[in-house]
């Protein structure tokens, strides 16, 4: 029996007992107030009665109503006591009524309890031992597994990781089983991200643990591990235990490395390359925006950094961007970003400057920077570089203008004499607006073939017949008419649009050779003129060869042009193509000869036909001796080499002459022709 219940019983008893010896205490008060009560009155009240009542008669009447009178009041007296008595009586015996109900629920709530714990602990039971099976199958997963499976108990912090032990190259029992064993091993970098990425998952903000760090190997280096795994927590949220896997990815993360050097380090100077510097550009765009200051935007251009390339070869040009990256870091202050964007340029970001001074003082160190020739192999090479400069956000907004107008600045600074540093203007600015509707102009053009292909006629000098042509393209514009190359040729190699223009342009040249040949006999040499971007072409001598057969056409009816800047761009490309094109027995001639390098030692090793000398020699001719003399030399030269000469830009009949003495075999020139519409030329050589 409960404590509880036999406490109430005990309570009831004792007032139970108390209740008796009070009724009793009543009774005997009761018995004993009646017996004086009662003796007094019979002693006393005969007495008083004599005294008050003398006659007997009377007497004897007044003592009957005494002995009623006394019969009623002990009855009365009688009722109150027993009436009082039995109502107490009356109210104990519903309270114990009462209390007794209380008691029996009390009771039978007892039970019920008792009965479902009972059942709690069987079922609690049969728990324990599907726990004790599931420890058991998950152990030997565990040391079965190939996987590098962990398990960590949180409570006690015991750790199995016997695989990732194994792993690591130790022995299972060098290293503890416990979780502050594993974290001995962690590079102490690492640790605070390991227990960070824990503390998430844990607190239910992370679906699963999931961390990259280093650990330990027996060699002492550290390995790449990529851990992840899940926590088990209980009732209240505490963590019981956690487990999941360790895999090495050292092999993965050096590869990833890599690739992030790859995509945003240039390899040859170690300098940041034009991605990440688009990147950092972004950051201080918007940081800039915010705090409304300004910076500085160089664009740092070497000058021809390509003769070096050429003539000294690329591992020569290699040391020498290396070295310039060198000089360059050592130049730049903390904040301010350097990277190379590709070839011999570079950037830098000069970022919240309050003067131009600041930038000029910048651009001017980097200049300096070139006073100093460069070693390399034991040579001396100078260098000079070109600076364009724009300024965020009084020339641009955003990065592309402000790149574009520091290019723009760049090549001002170039054409205004090299080894300058030149800030962008608004006068450029006006020249970029209408470069740029000129290149889309040139778009349409070339849609819309609004091309035209000229004829200027070639003379033998000898016997003054017409001995050929040069085909000169013009652009009929819509608007302005007729306009000659200098109007677009050099935007059209700038933005590759000279590749279409110059197919088109060969194309129409031999539709137009064979409506020639079908209607006269002569033999006609047509010369083409070839860009840069066309000569580049791996496949050149494959395309013409092509459009020859295609068009029925004698490959020694066909000259190409080219000048001396194409050819030096890569000399031996230049070597190896040319010899391609003669071999299909199209004829070739060196352009313009005289304004570029001139240089007689390239002139003996390129594969040529004919030499054209440029028109500005034969201006000269006539009025200045010394000018005679160099154009008598370059004859004589070409002679000795086996070339054919034309002379361009004959207008007087004096240069004519002169030429003839000198033996120069072809002419060409306003004197005779100037470049006319295929009709007229058709017309004129029929
Ligand atoms: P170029 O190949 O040196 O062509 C000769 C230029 O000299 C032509 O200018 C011609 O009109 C001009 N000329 C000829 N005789 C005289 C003369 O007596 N006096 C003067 N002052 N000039 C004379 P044009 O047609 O304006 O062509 C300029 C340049 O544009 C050409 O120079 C050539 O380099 C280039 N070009 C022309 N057509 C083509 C083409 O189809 N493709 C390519 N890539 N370039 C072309
Ligand atoms: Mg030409
Ligand atoms: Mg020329």
């Amino acid at each position: 029996m409960p404590e509880q219940e036999q406490r109430k019983d005990r309570e009831i008893t004792w007032s139970n007992s108390l209740e008796a010896t009070n009724l009793d205490r009543i009774t005997w008060k009761i018995t004993i107030i009646y017996l004086i009560l009662g003796t007094l009155w019979i002693l006393l009240s005969d007495q008083v009665l004599a005294v008050l009542v003398q006659d007997p008669e009377q007497y004897q009447t007044v003592q009957t109503y005494k002995g009623w009178f006394y019969v009623v009041m002990t009855a009365l007296l009688l009722y109150v006591l027993l009436n009082g008595q039995m109502k107490k009586l009356k109210d104990s015996r519903q309270k114990l009524l009462v209390s007794y109900e209380e008691l029996e629920s009390a009771y039978e709530e007892l039970l019920a309890m008792e009965e479902k714990l009972e059942n709690q602990y069987g079922q609690l039971n049969v728990k324990q031992n599907e726990l004790l099976e599931t420890e058991e199958k998950y152990r030997l997963i565990v040391e079965g597994s190939n996987e590098n499976i962990w398990d960590l108990n949180k409570q006690t912090g015991v750790m199995l990781f016997s695989r990732t032990k194994e792993m690591l190259g130790y022995e299972e029992d060098e290293i503890e089983d416990s979780h502050d064993a594993l974290l001995s091993l962690v590079h102490p970098e690492d640790v605070l991200t390991v227990q960070k990425a824990e503390e998430q998952h844990i607190a239910g903000k992370a679906p699963y643990y999931y961390c990259e760090f280093r650990l330990k190997d027996k060699t002492g280096e550290y390995r790449w591990i990529q851990s992840r795994g899940k926590v088990v927590l209980d009732e209240d949220g505490n963590a019981v235990r956690m487990a999941g896997s360790h895999l090495d990815v050292t092999e993965q993360k050096r590869m990833m490395m890599e690739m992030y050097d790859m995509a945003f380090y240039d390899k040859l100077t170690g300098l940041g390359n034009r991605t990440l510097f688009y990147d950092h550009l972004k950051k201080i765009l918007s940081s800039h925006q915010r705090r409304k200051k300004r910076f500085a935007l160089l664009i740092v251009d070497l000058d021809d950094f390509k003769r070096i390339n050429d003539t000294r070869g690329h591992r020569v040009g290699d040391e020498m961007l290396k070295q310039v990256a060198l000089r360059f870091s050592e130049l730049t202050e903390p904040g301010e970003m350097l990277a190379r964007s590709g070839g011999d340029e570079f950037f830098i970001l000069k970022p919240g400057i309050k003067s131009i001074e600041e930038v000029e003082n910048l651009a001017a160190k980097v200049l300096k920077t070139f006073e100093i020739p460069f070693n390399i192999d034991e040579a001396e090479f100078f260098m000079g570089a070109s600076v364009g400069i724009t300024v965020y956000p009084d020339d641009g907004e955003d990065r592309d203008t402000l790149i574009q107008y520091a290019d723009v600045a760049m090549n001002e600074a170039k054409a205004g004499g090299k080894n300058k540093y030149r800030f962008f203007d608004h006068n450029i600015r006006e020249r970029v607006a209408s470069w740029m509707e000129k290149e889309k102009d040139l778009r349409y053009a070339i849609l819309r073939e609004e091309f035209l292909v000229y004829y200027q006629p070639v003379l033998d000098v000898a016997s003054g017949r017409i001995h050929g042509a040069e085909a000169l393209v013009r652009w009929n514009h819509p608007t302005k008419g007729v306009l000659s190359p200098s109007y677009f040729i050099e935007i059209a190699e700038e933005t590759g649009q000279i590749v279409p223009i110059g197919q088109w342009v060969m194309e129409t040249v031999l539709k137009h050779y064979k409506t020639w040949s079908s209607k006269s006999d002569r033999n006609l040499l047509v010369s083409v003129n070839l860009s840069p971007a066309q000569f580049k072409r791996q496949d050149l001598h494959e395309w013409i060869k092509e459009l020859i057969m295609k068009y029925d056409m004698k490959p020694e009816a066909l000259q190409i042009e080219i000048t001396e800047t194409v050819v030096m761009e890569n000399l031996q490309h230049s070597i190896e193509m040319l010899e391609k094109i003669r071999k299909l027995g199209v004829k070739v001639a060196l352009d313009d000869f005289g304004t570029g390098y001139s240089s007689l030692n390239y002139l003996r090793t390129l594969p040529l036909d004919i030499l054209k000398i440029d028109k500005s020699f034969i201006h000269h001719l006539g009025k200045d001796r010394k000018e005679a003399s160099i154009v008598s030399q370059i004859i004589n030269m070409a002679h000795e080499l086996n070339l054919t000469v034309t002379a361009e830009g004959v207008e007087q009949k004096k240069q004519i002459q002169t030429l003839q003495r000198f033996g120069c075999e072809e002419v060409q020139g306003y004197y005779f022709y100037r470049p006319m519409p295929e009709e007229s030329f058709r017309k004129l050589i029929e």
